[in-house]
C-alpha cells in the first residue's frame, strides 16, 4: 500500500543524487561504535529480546539525564507518542495549543480528532510566547513547546517552560519535544518530565545520532502518562522495538566525546553557510541551536526552493506564517559548499 496521508506528502521525497538537507537528517549514519552494537543484535534477531536491551536503554537515558528509569520508554520515533499524547488529551472539548512556525505534526493529529488547534507566534525573538499561549486558549488539553524549535532552532528557556508548566490546567499536558536538544548547552526540561505527572519529554535518535531510518525515539513521563498513551495497543509498540535500534541507541548516548566533535563539526558547517548568505545580503533568523536554520530570500520560498532544486540541492520547506522563509538542514561541509556555490547561481541568474 502506498503511504498518502498529510506527513507522508509533507516529507522531502528523496531526489536521487541531489545535496539533501530539507529533512534535518544528519550526513551521516550513527557513530560506527553504536553501528558495532546494532550488527550484532542482527545475529541474535531470531529472539524478540536478546538480553534485557530496553532496560539497558533506559539505563542509559537515566544515567545521562539523571531522571528515574522507570519514567523512560522507547519508541520507533518520536512521532508516535506525539500523536498518542493529542489523542489522549485533546478533544473535541480540548484543543491543542503550539506556536508558529512550529512542527506541525500535532496540528495534523488535532485536525483529525476535532480538536481546536491555536498557533500563535513566536516572540520576537523567536522564543515560544508561552504566556500568549495560555492566554489564547486556558482550557486546552495539551499545550506543545519545541526547544530548539524546529524550524528555527531557537530556545525557549527552561523558566519559560517551568512557567507554562505551573500556571496551565493542572489535567492538561504540557508537551516539550526536544528532538534538537542535543545541540543546546542550557538547562532541558528532562528533570521536569522526571518529577511532574503532567509533562512529557520527547527525544529521538534521529537527528544528531544519525538515526532517522533506524527509527527510535524515547518519552520521559510519569505512569499515568505512559498509560494512556499505551491504552489502545496494551504498550505492545514500546515493548517490543527492533533490538537493532535499541542497541544502538543505547551506545549512542554514552559516547560523549563523539557527540561533542560531531556537534562541533556540524556547528561550524551550519555557520560558514549562514556567514555566506549573509555577505550576499540575504537575512537568517538568528540564534539556530540545532542542525538547521532559516532563510529569508526577499521573495516566495517556493520557488527558489525549486530552483535550487534544479541545481540538485534539495533544501526544507517553508511555513506559511512565513512564505519568504525557507528551512534549510546542515549537511556535511562539501554539502554546504554545493548549496552556497547554488544559492549564488539562482540568484545571480
Ligand atoms: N519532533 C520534531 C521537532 C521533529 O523535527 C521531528 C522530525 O523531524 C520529529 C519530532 C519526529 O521525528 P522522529 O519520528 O523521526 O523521531
Amino acid at each position: 500500500m502506498r503511504v498518502t496521508g498529510a506527513a507522508a506528502q509533507q516529507a522531502a521525497k528523496p531526489v536521487a543524487g541531489a545535496v539533501r538537507i530539507g529533512a534535518n537528517e544528519c550526513w551521516t549514519g550513527p557513530f560506527p561504535v553504536a553501528a558495532e552494537a546494532a550488527y550484532k543484535l542482527v545475529n541474535e534477531g531470531n529472539r524478540y529480546e536478546p538480553d534485557n536491551e530496553h532496560q539497558k536503554l533506559f539505563d542509559a537515558v537515566a544515567s545521562v539525564e539523571g531522571v528515574p528509569a522507570d519514567r523512560v520508554l522507547a519508541w520507533p520515533g518520536s512521532s508516535d507518542p506525539l500523536s498518542r499524547v493529542a489523542v489522549a488529551y485533546a478533544s473535541p472539548t480540548r484543543g491543542i495549543v503550539t506556536a508558529d512556525p512550529t512542527y506541525e505534526a500535532i496540528w495534523r493529529t488535532g485536525d483529525w480528532l476535532g480538536a481546536k488547534v491555536t498557533k500563535v507566534p513566536l516572540t520576537s525573538d523567536y522564543r515560544h510566547d508561552v504566556k500568549a499561549m495560555l492566554a489564547a486558549d486556558p482550557n486546552a488539553g495539551v499545550y506543545y513547546i519545541c526547544s530548539p524549535n524546529n524550524p528555527t532552532g531557537t530556545v525557549t528557556p527552561l523558566a519559560d517552560i517551568q512557567w507554562l508548566a505551573d500556571n496551565k490546567p493542572k489535567d492538561s499536558i504540557l508537551v516539550v519535544d526536544e528532538a534538537y536538544i542535543h545541540w543546546y548547552d542550557g538547562p532541558n526540561a528532562a528533570k521536569l518530565a522526571g518529577s511532574r505527572d503532567d509533562v512529557l519529554v520527547l527525544r529521538t535518535f534521529s537527528k544528531l545520532f544519525g538515526m532517522a531510518g533506524m527509527r527510535l525515539g524515547l518519552t520521559l513521563a510519569g505512569p499515568t502518562l505512559m498509560e494512556k498513551m499505551m491504552r489502545y495497543d496494551g504498550g505492545q509498540v514500546t515493548a517490543m522495538l527492533p533490538m537493532t535500534a535499541v542497541a544502538c541507541g543505547t551506545t549512542s548516548l554514552t559516547q560523549a566525546a563523539l557527540i561533542k566533535a560531531r556537534r562541533a563539526e556540524m556547528v561550524a558547517n551550519r555557520e560558514m553557510a549562514i556567514a555566506y548568505l549573509k555577505k550576499k545580503g540575504l537575512k537568517v533568523v538568528p540564534g539556530s541551536h540545532a542542525n538547521m536554520f532559516m532563510v529569508d530570500w526577499g521573495k516566495p520560498a517556493k520557488p527558489m526552493m525549486e530552483a535550487l532544486l534544479a541545481q540538485n540541492v534539495q533544501i526544507g520547506r517553508s511555513w506559511s506564517i512565513w512564505p519568504n522563509v525557507s528551512r534549510v538542514s546542515v549537511g556535511s561541509a562539501q554539502e554546504m559548499d554545493a548549496f552556497c556555490k547554488a544559492v549564488d547561481k539562482v540568484l545571480t541568474a
